[in-house]
């Protein structure tokens, strides 16, 4: 089984008021923090029989990579690259980038040093929406980067989009999604806006988004969208992501099989050895010692069963026989059969070839199935 490999690149050109990610806008650690990330690229062991198989996928997410300087985030692919065994031929390796900050001088150095997949954090093609949001770009700078991307010899491209918006109606998401494919994107995520704690939307909307009306037109652009993406052609293939045959994201899909990654980067994580560890939200304390990392949870092999199980949830493909099979060489265990039962009872799923996935009524009460697991 192929691993994977996340790296995390904290750093953002201004923070946007509703975002809860580990970023910052700090220019003055640029040079310390990758000298760091490198080292524990480096370092990271590679002494069990696993460790030697290739790497999958590689993705670099932030934070937006595309605001330090490209011969920065060059030596630090080189680094994962030179360390692992990687055959670039073959590996997804993703690049997310902003449009404020992606030129073209970058976006022709990424793929000169190996990246093959792009995802843009593209949000909204309205003026309106983005000047809510707090985003440095407009829809003009937006479908710029787009074609600057696709300039530079990017074939797989995905765009990020935010639905529920304060003010955002179905038609704008949908018109958006439309100039996304007609601008080459083959992958679209689609993100609900969530009010996060600590954040400056907290303070400014509250719980004011709870309200049941604005809930059930959030839910109504979601479906809209998800369908109109659908008889495009983009299948939906996960809770917020859809994509033409093919393009659907194997670094993503990795996580929701529940498979073993690495994580690099102040504030990451990742899962190695059945151990889920991360990093301290600090950069300076990462510069100082950035291989030491924080064991958050040791797993054992009926906790990786659940996990996938409730992860598998998520995807298309849904929670089946085959794929426990494919995943763990046996069929799925009796007591998440029972919890299956139990989804099926409240109509959060439905039956399908040998296994559960979610049923329309469940996407809008996803938490509810997977709570069901814990
Ligand atoms: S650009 Fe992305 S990661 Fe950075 S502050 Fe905005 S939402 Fe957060």
């Amino acid at each position: 089984m192929g691993r994977h490999i996340y790296v995390h690149i904290p750093f953002c050109e201004a923070k946007c008021p509703y975002c809860s990610f580990f970023s910052v806008a700090d220019k003055d650690h640029y040079g310390e923090y990758f000298d760091a990330l490198k080292k524990e690229i480096e370092s990271a062991p590679l002494n069990s029989a696993d460790d030697h198989d290739e790497i999958d996928t590689v993705y670099f997410g932030g934070g937006t990579p595309s605001v330090p300087d490209s011969d920065h985030i060059k030596g630090a692919l080189k680094a994962v690259l030179d360390h692992f065994n990687i055959d670039p031929g073959n590996a997804e390796i993703t690049i997310e980038a902003n449009p404020h900050s992606l030129t073209a001088d970058k976006a022709g150095a990424y793929i000169a040093m190996g990246f093959n997949r792009i995802s843009m954090g593209i949000q909204s093609l309205h003026d309106d929406t983005l000047k809510l949001l707090g985003r440095l770009h407009n829809r003009e700078g937006a479908l710029g980067a787009l074609k600057i991307a696709r300039e530079a010899g990017f074939e797989n491209i995905s765009g990020d989009l935010i639905i529920g918006v304060p003010g955002q109606t179905t038609e704008e998401v949908i018109e958006d999604a439309q100039t996304l494919i007609d601008c080459g994107c083959r992958h679209i995520s689609s993100y609900s806006l969530s009010i996060e704690e600590g954040t400056p939307f907290e303070r400014r909307y509250g719980k004011s988004l709870d309200d049941p009306d604005i809930q059930e037109a959030e839910r109504a652009m979601y479906h809209g969208l998800r369908d109109f993406l659908n008889r495009n052609g983009f299948v939906p293939y996960e809770i917020s992501n859809s994509s033409l045959k093919g393009f659907e994201s194997r670094h993503n899909s990795a996580y929701w099989r529940a498979v073993e990654y690495y994580g690099f980067g102040a504030g990451s994580h990742g899962y190695i050895g059945g151990q889920r560890y991360g990093h301290e939200c600090d950069i300076r304390k990462y510069i100082k010692a950035p291989d030491q990392t924080i064991v958050e949870e040791v797993l054992t092999e009926s906790d990786k069963m659940t996990e996938y199980a409730m992860l598998m949830l998520r995807t298309s493909s849904g929670l089946t026989d085959e794929g426990f099979i494919k995943r763990f060489g046996r069929t799925i265990p009796e007591d998440i059969r029972k919890i299956m039962k139990i989804l099926v009872d409240r109509k959060l799923c439905d039956s399908i070839d040998s296994g559960i996935r979610l049923s329309r009524y469940g996407l809008d009460y996803a938490n509810e199935a997977f709570m069901e697991f814990l």
